[in-house]
């Protein structure tokens, strides 16, 4: 049976909203707050990041914009099969299923887990909508039919990391010290996506991302990703700019722009982007910070970890994205080894639910947490609401 959508929830079936940030992730504010307060809050996603088990590194890159670059690898995991188990968990609750799993890194590429087919094969079998974040280095066939099978839920998509206009830029981009093509190597994986949900008329969305840096910002560059891109058949390409990651104190000091090249490289670039508009694919640029007035490193109060919860690739359940690793132990949730996922979700204070919020916030603030821009704009769309509700 599909798990029930979280009442307060609104599917996001457009794409572009989607991409752009638009999405919503309850009604009413107070509605929401009411559903924390009594334990009833279901997340709208649940976002999994799973940790290679052999080998040191991470990853399959060390990109210098990495939001986990300063993670550490303490070797802790799940087991393939508890990993299994939680899934389970999380499509029937108490109070109805999590709709959504979302499987993506923070230091690490969901595609580079060794098991990644059966995780994805049991969120679909529990009718869970599911979404990927990789930079496509390698993809079974397994997965590309898991993916184009009838019964894939609306809305599932895949979206690759591609960065680059060509195999030079795209090593610079990626700190590869190698002459090797994996530039190309990337978009036929895409095309292979891209071909199979065509030829079976699958539901899943394929969206490539491209984050605008200081050695990938040309118009030559960004022109021929487009033509690259829509070339192998992703829907959609999205150009954004990359954000300071934990560990870095300003912008300027590797490859990530500065604020006023960020603004310069937009003006130059959106004209370009524009020029592909109403083709096959769609093409846009996005500034999220300057068109929110975003300055801070994290938007609080925060209320991530009752929308998007994550399970990190140590298995511990996770405030969010982005404070999914050893380092933000002090904030996460439970232990996914040894808790079951809905006692670690609804483990929170609610007598003192203000209080509660201002604990949490100083461990936040204590460890460096760094807000992505959907949680940046979630946090903001609430901060009002709560700080009146909440007195805080
Ligand atoms: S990064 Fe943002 S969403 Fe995550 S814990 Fe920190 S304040 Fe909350």
């Amino acid at each position: 049976m599909a798990p029930e959508s979280p009442p307060t929830a609104v599917r996001d079936n457009d794409l572009v909203s989607r991409i752009a940030y638009r999405n919503r992730y309850f009604d009413n504010p107070e509605e929401f707050f009411d559903r924390i307060l009594a334990k009833t809050v279901v997340p709208y996603q649940v976002e999994v990041q799973p940790g290679r088990l052999r080998g040191r590194a991470l990853c399959w890159m060390e990109c210098p914009y990495c939001y986990g670059g300063s993670s550490e690898n303490t070797g802790e995991r799940l087991t393939p099969e508890r990993y299994v188990d939680v899934l389970r968990q999380t499509a029937a609750g108490p109070h109805g299923g999590v709709h959504k799993i979302i499987f993506a890194g923070y230091a690490t590429d969901p595609l580079n887990y060794e098991h990644i087919d059966d995780l994805v094969a049991t969120s679909l079998a529990g009718n869970q909508i599911v979404g990927f974040h990789t930079k496509l280095l390698r993809v079974s066939d397994r997965f590309i039919s898991l993916l184009a099978s009838p019964t894939v839920p609306e809305s599932s998509y895949v979206t690759v990391s591609v960065d680059a206009g060509s195999a030079e830029s795209y090593n610079k981009v990626h700190n590869i010290d190698s002459t090797k093509d994996i530039y190309s190597r990337i978009l036929e994986n895409l095309r292979r996506l891209a071909a199979s949900r065509r030829a079976s008329n699958a539901r899943f969305d394929v969206t490539a991302n491209y984050l605008v840096t200081r050695v990938n910002a040309t118009p030559q560059l960004v022109e021929k990703a487009i033509r690259d891109i829509t070339d192998a058949g992703a829907q959609v390409v999205r150009f954004s700019f990359p954000q300071l990651p934990r560990g870095m104190d300003a912008e300027g000091d590797s490859i990530i722009p500065t604020r006023a090249e960020v603004q310069q490289y937009y003006a130059t670039l959106k004209p370009v982007i524009d020029a592909h508009q109403g083709g096959s694919t769609k093409v846009m640029i996005l500034d999220v910070e300057g068109d929110l007035h975003i300055e801070e490193r994290r938007t609080l109060p925060c209320f991530a970890r009752y929308l998007y919860p994550t399970i990190a690739y140590d298995g511990f359940l996770s405030n969010c994205s982005q404070s999914a690793a050893p380092h933000f132990r002090g904030m996460a949730l439970g232990n996914l080894a040894t808790r079951d996922f809905w006692d670690a979700f609804y483990d929170y204070d609610t007598a003192h639910f203000g209080a509660f919020l201002e604990r949490q916030h100083a461990k936040m603030n204590a460890s460096d947490c760094r807000c992505d821009r959907k949680e940046h704009t979630v946090n903001l769309q609430l901060r009002d609401a709560a700080k009146r509700r909440f007195a805080i």
